[in-house]
Formats: structure tokens, sequence, C-alpha cells
């Protein structure tokens, strides 16, 4: 079953066109990547979704919750990652992280930390527990790996992949390293100025020059 469903999807900022034509799934229990270059549209992909950027042309479908974690985590800093988790709640109204402690057992031992002293991979794994806290049916992180050692992403993309596969949550990573996202997901579309120039298996992607 699609979670989410694009077809044709067209978005334009005055006269420039952003998205020219865009059409992706990303079924229950997939990970799918949205990988490209800056300015190809990535974001305005993610805000269509979301329903902050109307679509000139085409339909946008999103079964369920959408939670969007976005770049750069942006935490309450001089919260604790408990507090920082409840707020995420706020919309659900699930104030109690237990659930989130038993998606992401690592968050159990930095509850009480204030959330600026962490390191970038804990605060990146905070701002995905605090997504989840809205208890989402589909996932779309924003450059999961940015300013992160390969080991750290790894960590993270486990962790995505056992929610992918424990709760059937739809998983979205967009990133500009194709490499990297290309080894966390199943299947990959490719954007390039607006338009999606590949798309498939990850494993055939990895190949493609
Ligand atoms: P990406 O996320 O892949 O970097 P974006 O979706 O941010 O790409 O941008 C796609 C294109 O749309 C770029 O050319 C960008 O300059 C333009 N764009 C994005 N947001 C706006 C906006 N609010 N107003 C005008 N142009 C925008
Ligand atoms: P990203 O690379 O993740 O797309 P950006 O720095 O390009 O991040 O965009 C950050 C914000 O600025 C987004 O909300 C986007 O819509 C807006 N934006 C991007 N490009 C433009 C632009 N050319 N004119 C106006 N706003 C823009």
């Amino acid at each position: 079953m699609s979670m989410v469903r694009v077809r044709d999807l067209v978005v334009r900022y005055g006269s420039a066109t952003a998205l020219d034509g865009v059409s992706l799934t990303v079924g229950s229990g997939e990970m799918v990547a949205l990988v490209g270059p800056n300015g190809a549209g990535k974001s305005t992909l993610v805000n269509a979704l979301s329903g902050v950027v109307r679509p000139a042309s085409g339909t946008v479908r999103v079964a369920g919750r959408l939670a969007h974690v976005p770049e750069g985590r942006r935490l309450f800093p001089d919260l604790t990652v408990e507090d920082n988790l409840r707020l995420g709640g706020w919309r659900s109204r699930s104030r109690d992280p237990a659930e989130v402690y038993e998606l992401l057992p690592a968050l159990v031992r930095l509850r009480s930390r204030r959330a600026g002293s962490l390191s970038g991979g804990e605060q990146q794994m905070v701002a995905v527990g605090r997504a989840l806290m809205a208890r989402p049916e589909v996932i779309a992180v924003d450059e999961l790996s940015l300013g992160l050692a390969p080991m750290v992403v790894a960590g993270l993309a486990r962790h995505l992949a056992a929610l992918n596969a424990g709760r059937g949550t739809a998983v979205l990573l967009i990133e500009q390293n194709a490499r990297l996202a290309f080894r966390l997901c199943s299947r990959a579309y490719v954007l390039e100025a607006g338009r999606v120039v590949a798309e498939g298996p990850c494993a055939e992607l990895a190949r493609s020059p």
C-alpha cells in the first residue's frame, strides 16, 4: 500500500518552476531515498507533502500523519532530551515518551541531558524521536548524514530501519549524498532541476555511472 503518492507534481515560485512533473511513491514499510544536488527541488517536494507549498498542478496524497525531521536538528538546546521529546507530542496529545524509548532505546540514558550538550549524532536521534512522538505513519528525514561520521549515520539508519520493519512506518530520506542514501534505502529517486532523472532499486542505481 502506498503511504505517499505524488503524481505529475508541478510547483512554481512566481515564474520559476521548482518541480516539473514529479511522480513518486513510498509504500508502507518502505525506506526510500530522495537524492539530488542543492536546488534540485527536494525541500519543495517535502513542503508539498506537508502541505506548506501548494501545487500548480498534479496531486499529492499522504495516507496518515507525516512527520518531518528538519535539517539541522532544531532542538531546544537548554531543555532536556525528554522535554524536547514531549514537545514533539503536542499535536497527537501523546506526551508520554515511553513508546519512543522503546523504539529508540539509546535515548533512555540521554533523557535528562541538556539537548545542547549532545553530540551531533545524538541530537539527530533526538530529532527523530521528537518526530516519532507525533505517531506518524510517514517520516521524512532531511540530510540525516549532514556533518556526521559514517559510523554514526549507520547507527541512526539502523534505528530507522528497525522502525520501518517493526511498525511499518514509511521513511523518506532526503539526501545530497547519493552514495550514502543508496546504501541505506531500498529504492531511490534522483531529482535534478525539478525532474526525476533516475529511479529504481538502490542496488541498480548505485551501479550506474
Ligand atoms: P533543494 O531542497 O533540493 O535544495 P529546493 O526545493 O530548496 O531544492 O529549491 C528548488 C528550487 O526552487 C531552487 O531553484 C530554489 O532556489 C527555488 N526555491 C525554493 N524555495 C523558494 C522560494 N520560497 N521562493 C523562490 N524560489 C524558491
Ligand atoms: P535546502 O538546501 O534544504 O533546500 P535552502 O537553504 O535552499 O535549504 O532553503 C531554506 C529555505 O529558503 C526554504 O524554506 C526554501 O523554501 C527557501 N528558499 C530556497 N531558495 C529560495 C529562493 N531562491 N528564494 C526564496 N526562498 C528560497
